[in-house]
């Protein structure tokens, strides 16, 4: 286990709490964080972080909250509350 990917996964546990409870740009500020830190390591970001997260906003997604997901077409296709979409093949794991 990389230590990169533990502040991403802690990263990605506070920006869900945040969002969970009204934070959202909050949630925002972990997202980004977790960002700059792939970045500047050039490190790729784990898949679950990238498909919880809005590539326009930087909100953290939470299905029901700031999120909808629907199926389409063997996708699963995420809109976040900003308009943005995001499509992933159904089955692929992560
Ligand atoms: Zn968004």
């Amino acid at each position: 286990m990389f230590i990169s990917e533990e502040r991403f996964e802690r990263l990605q546990e506070l920006a869900r709490e945040a969002t969970s409870t009204g934070h959202r740009e909050r949630a925002r500020r972990y997202v980004r964080r977790a960002r700059r830190i792939a970045e500047r390591n050039r490190l790729t970001l784990p898949r679950r972080f990238l498909r919880f997260t809005c590539d326009r906003c930087d909100a953290y997604l939470r299905p029901g909250r700031n999120a909808r997901v629907r199926l389409q077409g063997g996708h699963v296709v995420v809109t976040c509350d900003c308009g943005e979409h995001a499509r992933y093949p159904y089955r692929e794991g992560g």
